[in-house]
């Protein structure tokens, strides 16, 4: 399965992230990854955020929905305070 690094996140996003919760209640990890936010843009942040990110597998490009493996075919985030799989209240 392909999946992504906190650095492929960093560039995609624009973004420098601090400290992950890696929860184990969270089925897609390789897809969906919870950080704290540092940086955007350059501008300090503290929040976390939900990020979710779909990289192209060998499969997308067989069928033509993209044009080589780990392209970026999808990015979105969200803030979030606790986490959505367990209902941990992340750290301030
Ligand atoms: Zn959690």
């Amino acid at each position: 399965m392909s999946g992504f690094s906190k650095q492929d996140l960093e560039r995609e996003s624009n973004a420098e992230l601090g400290q992950g919760h890696m929860c184990t209640n969270n089925i897609h990890p390789h897809h969906l990854k919870i950080y704290r936010v540092k940086k955007i843009d350059g501008k300090p942040q503290k929040h976390w955020e939900l990020f979710s990110l779909w990289l192209a597998t060998a499969e997308d490009v067989a069928n033509g929905e993209a044009e080589k493996e780990d392209e970026v075919l999808n990015l979105s985030s969200i803030e979030i305070e606790f986490c959505p799989f367990c209902g941990t209240q992340l750290a301030q």
